[in-house]
C-alpha cells in the first residue's frame, strides 16, 4: 500500500558535503567498510559523518522479526562472527570517530541475544579510540535482563532501546516486541548504572494522536529515560507500512518543547532526526545534566 500524501516539501534533502564527508567517504570505499548510514541511505549522513559520527550494525545483516516498518532482511541469520567487535573498533578507528553508535538486528536465535558481542565491541571501540563516546541501541533480548546486565557492565555511554510508537500501535508496528517491555528494558538499564544516560526514539506518521504521543513521553520519564528522539517515518518500500500523514516541522518544534517540559536532558525533533542524529551533543547534554 502506498501512503497517503505526496512528500511535503521539508522533507526535500539539501546536499551539502565537505572536506570531512569526502575523506570518509573515500576511505570507506577503499576499506570496503559497511555503516548503517550508508545502507539505510541515511538523510543525515553528510552532517553526521561532517561531524565524526557514525552507526555501524553488527551481528549480521539478517533479523529474526520482521517489524513492518523496517528495510532489513528476515530470515535465518548467519553464524556468530567473533573478530567483529575488533573490526568495528578499527573502522572507528580509521573513520577517526568521536562518536560511535552500534546497533544490531535482533538475534532471537541465540542464548543471550547478541549481547556479548554488543559489550565485546564497546570494549575494542574504548582500547582503540579512548575519547570516542561510544551509544549502543539495542534490541529487546526478549526480556532477557541477563543479557542486558552484560552490555551494562561494558558501561555504554548512551544506552539506547526504542519504542518506536505510541502503546496502541506498537503490535501492529513492531510484530515480536511489546511495549511495556521496552519500556522495563530502559527501567531495568538505570537501576543496573544509574549514571548512565538512557535513550528511546519514535517515529512519527504512523497513525498516532498528539495525545498518545505526550502518554509516551510520561511514560518515558516514569522510568527516567533522558534523551528522547522523534523523526518521521518514511515507508522504504510500498510493501512496508504506509505513512499516515506527514508531521509538519512546527509540530515537532511544539512535541521538542513538551519533552523539555517533562524533564528530558536532551529532545531532537524533526522530520530528518534519526536515532543517532547529533548524538555527539546528547552525551555532551547528559554530562553536563
Ligand atoms: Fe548514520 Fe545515524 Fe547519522 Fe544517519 S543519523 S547518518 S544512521 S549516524
Ligand atoms: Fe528491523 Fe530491528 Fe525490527 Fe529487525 S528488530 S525487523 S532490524 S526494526
Amino acid at each position: 500500500q502506498q501512503s497517503k500524501q505526496p512528500k511535503p516539501e521539508w522533507l526535500r534533502i539539501k546536499l551539502v558535503t565537505d572536506g570531512n564527508y569526502a575523506e570518509l567517504k573515500d576511505m570507506m570505499r577503499s576499506k570496503t567498510l559497511h555503516t548503517v548510514c550508508e545502507e539505510a541511505r541515511c538523510p543525515n549522513i553528510y552532517e553526521c559523518w561532517a561531524n565524526r559520527t557514525a552507526t555501524f550494525m553488527i551481528l549480521g545483516d539478517i533479523c529474526t522479526r520482521a517489524c513492518r516498518f523496517c528495510a532489513v532482511n528476515t530470515g535465518m541469520p548467519t553464524e556468530l562472527d567473533l573478530q567483529e567487535p575488533e573490526r568495528v573498533a578499527e573502522a572507528a578507528e580509521q573513520m577517526g570517530l568521536r562518536h560511535c553508535v552500534v546497533t544490531s538486528v535482533a538475534r532471537d536465535d541465540l542464548n543471550d541475544g547478541g549481547a556479548s558481542i554488543f559489550a565485546e565491541t564497546i570494549r575494542a571501540i574504548r582500547r582503540r579510540l579512548p575519547f570516542c563516546s561510544v551509544e549502543v541501541l539495542i534490541p529487546d533480548f526478549m526480556g532477557n535482563w541477563d543479557a542486558l546486565k552484560i552490555v551494562m557492565d561494558a558501561k555504554p555511554d548512551i544506552l539506547n532501546h526504542n519504542i518506536e510508537t505510541v502503546e496502541r500501535l506498537s503490535d501492529r508496528v513492531r510484530a515480536k516486541a511489546k511495549y511495556d517491555r521496552s519500556l522495563e528494558l530502559l527501567k531495568r538499564a538505570k537501576e543496573m548504572q544509574p549514571r548512565i544516560p538512557t535513550k528511546s526514539s519514535m517515529m512519527l506518521g504512523v497513525g498516532e494522536t498528539y495525545e498518545e504521543i505526550l502518554q509516551s513521553m510520561d511514560d518515558l520519564r516514569k522510568v527516567d529515560c533522558n534523551i528522547l528522539t522523534l523523526g518521521q517515518y518514511l515507508q522504504p518500500t510500498p510493501n512496508h507500512l504506509p505513512v499516515e500523514r506527514y508531521v509538519h516541522p512546527d509540530e515537532f518544534a511544539a512535541l521538542k518543547r513538551e519533552g523539555l517540559a517533562r524533564g528530558f536532558d536532551h529532545v531532537e525533533s524533526g522530520p530528518l532526526v534519526r536515532s543517532s542524529y547529533h548524538a555527539h551533543e546528547q552525551v555532551q547534554s547528559a554530562a553536563e545534566s
